[in-house]
């Protein structure tokens, strides 16, 4: 490899990983995104951060996705939203 294209070569690697970064600090920006009351379709599902239902709350959903343990996590009736574990919705389905 001549020092030229070395050269190149860490130059479109820098920019690359530069640019992988910033792309995945932007993805976890959205995906961090909790879900507001205000919006149309927490509304439509009746959706609240903290259930009133006894024995029913996003934790125990079986549309809730991620981890177990975390507060905030992704639903799939939610796409890119974050929903409280402790949460509810109309929508809910006894996890399997
Ligand atoms: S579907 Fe509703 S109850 Fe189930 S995890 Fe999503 S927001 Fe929570």
């Amino acid at each position: 490899m001549s020092n030229v294209n070395r050269r190149s070569f860490f130059k479109i690697s820098a920019g690359t990983l530069i640019g992988m970064t910033l792309g995945g600090v932007s993805l976890r920006a959205f995906a961090a995104e909790k879900v507001k009351l205000d919006d149309p379709m927490a509304a439509a599902m009746r959706y609240t951060h903290k259930s009133e239902v006894e024995g029913q709350n996003c934790g125990n959903c079986n549309l809730i996705q991620g981890e177990d343990g975390q507060e905030w996590r992704p639903c799939a009736i939610f796409p890119g939203k974050l929903v409280a574990n402790e949460g509810w919705c109309a929508a809910w389905v006894k996890k399997v």
